[in-house]
């Protein structure tokens, strides 16, 4: 198959760029390996809510109802994007993953595992948060207790009345240890190496990601005290409570590691009530228990490993010399990175305003530029 434009991932980001293109009068070939709009999002934890508000994380060219509330939960979310794909005329073909990425004669092709599709442009938004990474502790395998990544993990019922490890402290790790101290399990530890810069969900009426729009492009020197003073208002010193401080501040850590903050939505008032203790750094399993890194042990029934997600592009486009040691592309939005013109990155960046936020700025440009591009190739060639 043949296409002007090919878009790689049917999630938000995915979707917002066809649905842009379209009102640009072209009509994208979206493929996704998955099944259907919205499964993302879908099989997400049942605690989820966004953490960016309503009207900071819709789509170009349709509102999110008021009745979403202003935290949408995650199954409003799905709901939205099956809606958004409707109302904009879009029918990605599902169960089609994209292996690997070529250009030749001008023209991309994309190996797919159903077969070779080629076009002039593509715009990958296969995801930031791609594929689980899971590390693999010394001992593991003679843990007797259950281990698994925070993808995996969908409620805290099965976690009653047990110990729990919960590794990595991000917004993943630290939204699921408040859902298991709420919910029944008998001790929760929350096991730390990157000390989190932890930020309310919203400061007074304000929430606190549409307050990050100008972070992103102001210096760390400047807007980093003002973090840190807010911090310290609003959520108190918690170093009261174990949890160690953030080596460097809000936009610093962003910059330096790609590591936002933490928002917070349950662990401090658990912090507070000692219902989630924080712990040093996982090094290995003795057993059943689980060492750490100043030497302490615990021994749990569980543990899950919120240690993040790759964008899982290296075997795509790793031969093109187009990713960062991170596994990110080097260029996003409307640039093309030198030798690949033709090929864009949409949602594979992470920014303190969130990234959906981000994507509708992004789609909205990146459709008008493939426009300008297209047309100059055919006036070139007519
Ligand atoms: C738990 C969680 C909570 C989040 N909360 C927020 C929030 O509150 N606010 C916010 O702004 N952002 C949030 N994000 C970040 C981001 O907005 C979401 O992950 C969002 O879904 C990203 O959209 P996307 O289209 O870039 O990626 P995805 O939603 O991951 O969609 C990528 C699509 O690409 C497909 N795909 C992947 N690889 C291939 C391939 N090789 N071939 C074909 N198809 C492929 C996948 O099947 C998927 O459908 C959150 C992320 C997570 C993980």
């Amino acid at each position: 198959m043949s296409a002007d434009v090919l878009v790689v991932g049917a999630g938000p980001a995915g979707l917002a760029v066809a649905a842009c293109l379209r009102r640009q009068g072209i009509d994208a070939v979206i493929v996704d390996r998955g099944e259907a709009v919205g499964d993302t999002w879908a099989a997400r934890y049942e605690r989820l809510h966004l953490h960016t508000p309503r009207i900071q994380s819709a789509l170009p060219g349709l509102r999110m109802p008021r009745r979403f509330g202003r935290w949408v939960a995650k199954d409003d979310m799905a709901h939205y994007l099956r809606v958004y794909a409707r109302r904009h005329g879009l029918a990605p073909q599902f169960r089609t993953e994209v292996r690997r990425l070529d250009r030749a004669d001008g023209r991309w092709t994309a190996t797919t595992d159903t077969g070779m599709l080629t076009a002039r442009q593509v715009v990958v938004a296969t995801g930031y948060s791609n594929t689980p990474v899971q590390p693999h502790w010394p001992g593991q395998e003679d843990f007797g207790g259950s281990v698994i990544h925070a993808s995996a993990y969908r409620s805290p019922h099965p976690y009653d009345g047990q110990r729990v490890l919960v590794v990595g402290a991000g917004n993943t790790g630290a939204e699921i240890a408040a859902d298991l101290a709420e919910h029944g399990a008998a001790d929760v530890r929350l096991s730390i190496r990157t000390p989190p810069n932890i930020i309310p969900r919203q400061f007074g009426p304000l929430p606190t990601t549409l307050m990050a729009v100008p972070m992103d492009v102001l210096p760390a020197a400047l807007v980093d005290p003002v973090n840190r003073l807010l911090q310290r208002v609003t959520l108190g010193d918690l170093a009261r409570y174990g949890m160690p401080r953030a080596r460097a501040g809000v936009v610093a850590q962003a910059r330096s590691t790609g590591v936002t903050p933490t928002i917070d939505v349950g662990l401090v008032a658990a912090l507070r009530t000692a219902s989630v203790t924080p712990v040093a750094s996982l090094e290995r399993f003795d057993g059943s228990e689980a060492v750490l890194t100043d030497g302490s042990r615990f021994a749990p029934d569980a543990v899950i490993a919120a240690t993040g997600y790759s964008t899982g592009l290296t075997t795509m486009i790793g031969h093109l010399g187009v990713l960062d040691e991170r596994g990110a592309p080097i260029v996003t939005g409307r640039t093309s990175a030198p030798g690949t013109d033709g090929l864009r990155f949409v949602g594979l960046w992470n920014p303190l305003k969130g990234q959906l936020f981000q994507i509708g700025l992004d789609a909205r440009v990146v459709a008008r530029v493939i426009r300008r591009e297209l047309r100059s190739a055919d006036l070139r060639t007519s």
